[in-house]
C-alpha cells in the first residue's frame, strides 16, 4: 500500500479563509485545530464508505459523521427518498404521514417504545428526557457518570471531558469540573457525579443522594471516552438501584441506537429503561433525536395543566422523517443482513488491528465489538472507565497515529475520546486498506 493523501494545500487555504467568518474555521471545536494538527482536512464529497477532500485526495471514512451515517455517504435509497421528498416540499411543521410512518417503524424496533417524540438532535433528546423525568418524579437532582457525554445542554456539562488524572478527586467524591463556562453553578448543584463500572461507589453515593434523584442517566457503552463496555450485569444493577430509590433509569442510546441491534443496546443487553434517547444512526445523516419510553411518562407532554413543554419548528421534519422510514426499512430488511454485515466487517477490523499491534510489539489495545471500537495506546489490558482513560490512554500517541493514517488514505478523527464506526457501506476491502495503512503508520510510532 502506497497511498499518499499528504498534499492538502487547498484544505489549508480553505481553512485559513474559513477562520475569517467562522470561529476556529468550523462549527464545532471537535472539527478544528484543537483536534487536527495543522488544521482539518476539508471534505468536499462522499460516496459509500469513501470521502474526497477539496484537494481531490480520496479516503476511507471510519468516522462517518460521528456515527450518523449508518449507510455511508449518499446511499442510493436515501438519495432517492430525499430527492422525491424535497420536490414535494421539505417541511410543513404540521401533521404529516411521514412522521407517523417513521414513528411506527421506530416503535416496532425499539423494545421499550410505546410511543416516541422526535427532536432534532441528540442533545435536545437528552434535555427533554431529563425534563420528563423531573416532572414525573417531582424531583430535581439527577445522577450522571464521569466521562459520559449527553450533549451540550447546561445540566450535562459536568465531567464529560478528559482531564489530568491528579485533578479527578476521589472515586466516591469526584471532582466537579464544568465542561463549559457560562453555566450557572445552581444548575450544576443539581448534578450528582459518579464513576462508571463501579457498583460500590454508586451504591455509596446513592445512600446519600438516592432519594433526591429524578433519574440516573447512562450511556450503555461509553462512547465518548473511546469505547468502554459495561461490566456484566452492571446496567441491570443501575436500573434496579434507580428504581429502589424511586428514580428513573434513562438510557442514552444516541450513539448505540440502531447500531448494535435493531432495538439498540436495550435489545442487545435485555434492558428495560424508563426513558431512552436516540439520534445519530436513526437519521442516516440527517439531524435527529428521539425520546421514547412508556406512555405513562411520555403522555406528560400532552397539552394541558402541568404538562411538560416540548416545542420545535423543525420537530418531525418531513425530509428527515422520510429518511428515517427508508433507513429503518434498510436496517430491518433482508433478514437482518445489514447488522450481520456490520458485525462481520467490524470484527474483522478489530481482529486485524490487534494482530498488527501484537506483531509489531506496540502496546495498544482495541476495545469494542462489531459496529464500533476504539484503539488505546496503553500498557493496560483494558480501559474500564473515565479514570483509566485519563490516566492510562496515551491520547497524544493516538493522535499521531491517526494523523499518520490520514496521510495514507484513512479518514478518522484524531480524538481518542471518539470511536471507529462501521457502516453498511464498509467492505472487507476497506478493512484490508485500513490494516495496510495501520501497518505502515506503526513505523512512525516508535
Ligand atoms: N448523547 C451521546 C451519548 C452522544 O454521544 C451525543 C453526541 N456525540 C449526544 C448525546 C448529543 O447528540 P447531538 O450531537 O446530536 O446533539
Amino acid at each position: 500500500m502506497r497511498v499518499s493523501t499528504k498534499d492538502r494545500t487547498k484544505s489549508h487555504e480553505w481553512h485559513k479563509r474559513a477562520q475569517r467568518s467562522l470561529i476556529e474555521g468550523v462549527n464545532s471545536p471537535s472539527r478544528g485545530d484543537a483536534v487536527y494538527a495543522g488544521g482539518p482536512v476539508v471534505i468536499d464529497r462522499g460516496h459509500g464508505s469513501h470521502v474526497w477532500d477539496i484537494d481531490g485526495n480520496e479516503y476511507i471514512d471510519f468516522m462517518m459523521s460521528f456515527g450518523a451515517l449508518i449507510h455511508g455517504h449518499a446511499h442510493s435509497k436515501i438519495v432517492e427518498v430525499v430527492s422525491q421528498t424535497i420536490a414535494e416540499g421539505s417541511h410543513f411543521a404540521a401533521a404529516t404521514p411521514a412522521e407517523f410512518e417513521a414513528a411506527e417503524r421506530f416503535c416496532r424496533m425499539v423494545p421499550t417504545a410505546e410511543a416516541v417524540r422526535f427532536t432534532n438532535t441528540g442533545s435536545e433528546a437528552t434535555m427533554l428526557a431529563l425534563r420528563l423525568a423531573r416532572a414525573h418524579t417531582g424531583r430535581t437532582k439527577f445522577l450522571k457518570f464521569e466521562g459520559h457525554y449527553h450533549g451540550w445542554y447546561d445540566a450535562y456539562c459536568l465531567g464529560a471531558h478528559g482531564h489530568p488524572f491528579d485533578q479527578l478527586g476521589l472515586r466516591q467524591n469526584p471532582a466537579r469540573i464544568a465542561d463549559s463556562a457560562g453555566i450557572p453553578s445552581a444548575v450544576l448543584d443539581d448534578v450528582i457525579l459518579a464513576p462508571w463500572n463501579d457498583l460500590e461507589a454508586l451504591e455509596s453515593i446513592l445512600r446519600h443522594f438516592g432519594r433526591e434523584l429524578a433519574a440516573i442517566i447512562t450511556e450503555p457503552i461509553m462512547a465518548n471516552m473511546g469505547c468502554i463496555l459495561p461490566h456484566d450485569g452492571y446496567l441491570d444493577k443501575i436500573c434496579e438501584l434507580a428504581h429502589g430509590y424511586g428514580a428513573l433509569f434513562i438510557l442514552d442510546e444516541v450513539v448505540t441506537g440502531f447500531r448494535y441491534a435493531p432495538g439498540g443496546c436495550q435489545e442487545r443487553f435485555g434492558l428495560r429503561p424508563d426513558l431512552s434517547t436516540f439520534g445519530k444512526a436513526l437519521g442516516a445523516g440527517f439531524p435527529i433525536g428521539a425520546v421514547t419510553g412508556p406512555r405513562a411518562i411520555l403522555e406528560r407532554m400532552r397539552w394541558g395543566d402541568g404538562m411538560v413543554l416540548h416545542y420545535g419548528t423543525f420537530n418531525g421534519h418531513r425530509l428527515t422523517m422520510r429518511v428515517i422510514a427508508a433507513n429503518l426499512d434498510l436496517l430491518t430488511g433482508n433478514d437482518g443482513a445489514a447488522y450481520k454485515h456490520i458485525y462481520a466487517v467490524g470484527d474483522a477490523a478489530i481482529a486485524g488491528l490487534r494482530d498488527i499491534f501484537r506483531r509489531r510489539q506496540i502496546a495498544a489495545i482495541v476495545q469494542g465489538f462489531g459496529p464500533m471500537f476504539q484503539i488505546y495506546f496503553t500498557d493496560r489490558d483494558a480501559i474500564q472507565d473515565y479514570r483509566d482513560y485519563c490516566r492510562y490512554a496515551d491520547t497524544a500517541k493516538y493522535s499521531r497515529f491517526v494523523h499518520g493514517l490520514m496521510d495514507r488514505g484513512i479518514y478518522m478523527t484524531p480524538s481518542n475520546g471518539l470511536h471507529w464506526i462501521i457502516s453498511t457501506a464498509h467492505t472487507m476491502a476497506d478493512v484490508n486498506a485500513l490494516l495496510a495503512a495501520t501497518d505502515e503508520a506503526c513505523v512512525d510510532l516508535r
